[in-house]
């Protein structure tokens, strides 16, 4: 793919794929330590996604968040539940259990 020369790190927006210079990613670490019990580095956005997840409400985030956790979820998975959940406000899915 790229070369690896050259000063500017690349990383790879999670929601969408693209590859983008580190500099202009945003790093996604709103859930803190919580990445860490999956042992993984920070989690990168490009500004577009970021952005669409920053529109989000935060009341229910968290809850949402924890819903959707599960253990051995893959960052890349769980991202997907993510997107897949707050990106469909027309048919909201609440568990009664
Ligand atoms: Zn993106």
């Amino acid at each position: 793919m790229l070369g690896s020369g050259g000063g500017d790190t690349t990383v790879v927006c999670i929601a969408c794929g693209e590859s983008l210079p580190r500099s202009e990613a945003r790093e996604y670490d709103k859930t803190g330590d919580r990445w860490e019990r999956h042992d993984k580095e920070f989690e990168h956005f490009c500004k577009d996604c970021f952005r669409e997840l920053s529109h989000q409400p935060r009341s229910g985030l968290e809850s949402l968040l924890v819903d959707i956790e599960d253990d051995g979820l893959s960052e890349t998975e769980f991202l997907s539940r993510y997107l897949d959940r707050v990106d469909d406000d027309e048919a909201v899915e609440e568990p009664d259990s």
